[in-house]
């Protein structure tokens, strides 16, 4: 396979629709009453409205109820798993297939993004208050937004160079650029969001802040991995999914040779990390994972998108040893039924079976006077689930000044 970077992968997936295919869709949708696809969505974007507006040849109206709603539509459109949501909703599953949700909101979003126009206004009048947001995650990204709408000063804070969280330096460039990312973050800096960049804050700053602010709210993302206790762990070689993934990013898809490579894990992450590590040029990649495999975490396309990459998945089998003289060389694994045992040979092994927070972020508390959304919520979900919490917060923050 020809080796280029990730950066300049780009799949057939990401290519919008036209005008005439997005009106082919979308005059498909039924224009239900008490649409279930509206339910669907965690985020609460009324997806029969937008689509009702795009059916109308009115897509400023369509990005308008998108933006309106979720300030992070543009990423969303792209990342969201829509078929275990709105469109696993759809009224025309029973008939067909469901309407492309997805594709219709990357058309209405890039209808905003060549426009250049900017559907969310200041807030005409301020309150007075002023809210810090610690992180720059999807959960506070959210949470600003609906603040600064409602005349709310907010302030973001993170420790990384730019704005996003796991949006900016985990997701692989070829599911979602960075023109999208910067496409969201600037309707932000429009409402007057501000942002303290590479500003990591400490439990002491925190007081500090608590003192500065009228309320502090935060999205810390889980940003550890979590690892397995078995032998050889330690061996070189053998690196997280989190850490292998932002400097797949950070270096613009130039990591040193990779080799045969090994990735542990069924979910979304374990997928990224195949599928990047197979567009670096890996010789020989492998995906096993525990689960059987229509029960890997991961979304149905992203599997999809691994195996026409050429990676093979084996599932129902666990890891038991990392096997190596100082660096990795092999890992051996046992059937999860059947006891037998198998060594795959690897240069590289890259550790993805899930994430959890850094210690700090699990010591601050709402107990703490704080309030908190995302990650540190819902344990680790989807983006659109953090943004409903941020807004969640947001809505409880309002209250507390009403109060
Ligand atoms: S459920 Fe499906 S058909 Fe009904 S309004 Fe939503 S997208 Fe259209």
């Amino acid at each position: 396979m020809e080796q280029r970077t990730i950066m300049e992968y780009e799949p057939e997936q990401l290519e919008p629709y036209d005008f005439r295919r997005a009106m082919e869709e979308a005059s498909r949708c039924l224009l239900c009453e008490d649409a279930p696809c509206t339910k669907g969505c965690p985020a609460g974007t009324d997806p029969a409205k937008f689509i009702r507006s795009i059916r109308f040849k009115n897509t400023s109206g369509a990005a308008e109820t998108i933006r309106e709603n979720n300030i992070l539509g543009a990423s969303c459109a792209l990342i969201c798993p829509q078929e275990r949501l709105c469109q696993a909703a759809c009224s025309r599953c029973g008939i067909d297939r469901p309407i492309e949700i997805k594709k219709l909101q990357q058309f209405a979003m890039e209808h905003e993004r060549k426009s250049g126009r900017t559907y969310l206004n200041k807030a005409k009048t301020y309150t007075g208050k002023r809210v810090a947001c610690i992180g720059a995650g999807p959960a506070s990204l959210a949470c600003a937004a609906e603040l600064a709408k409602q005349g709310v000063e907010v302030t973001i804070y993170d420790e990384h160079e730019e704005a996003g969280g796991m949006l900016r330096y985990l997701i692989p460039p070829y599911r979602l650029p960075e023109q999208v990312i910067n496409q969201d973050i600037d309707q932000l800096v429009k409402l007057g969001v501000h942002f303290e960049l590479n500003h990591h804050v400490s439990t002491e700053e925190l007081e500090t802040l608590k003192a500065e602010f009228d309320q502090v709210f935060i999205g810390a993302g889980m940003w550890e991995s979590k690892t397995l206790p078995i032998p050889g762990l330690t061996l070189d070689g053998v690196v997280m999914a989190i850490n292998f993934l932002n400097e797949a990013k950070k270096n613009h898809g130039q990591i040193d040779r990779l080799g045969s490579v090994v990735i542990i894990g069924g979910g979304d992450v374990a997928m990224d990390c195949a599928a990047t590590s197979k567009l670096l040029g890996a010789e020989n990649i492998y995906d096993v994972f525990i689960e059987a495999l229509d029960e890997a975490p991961a979304v149905q396309s992203e599997k999809e998108f691994v195996f026409k990459l050429g990676v093979p998945m084996i599932s129902e089998f666990k890891p038991v040893e990392f096997i190596g003289n100082g660096k990795v060389e092999r890992v051996r694994f046992e059937h999860i039924k059947n006891g037998s045992t198998m060594e795959i040979v690897a240069d590289t092994v890259i550790l993805a079976v899930g994430q959890k927070l850094c210690d700090v972020a699990k010591s601050w508390t709402e107990e703490d006077g704080l309030f908190i959304g995302g990650d540190m919520v819902n344990g680790g979900d989807t983006v659109v689930r953090a943004v409903k919490e941020g807004k969640e917060a947001a809505a409880k923050i309002i209250e507390s000044f009403r109060g």
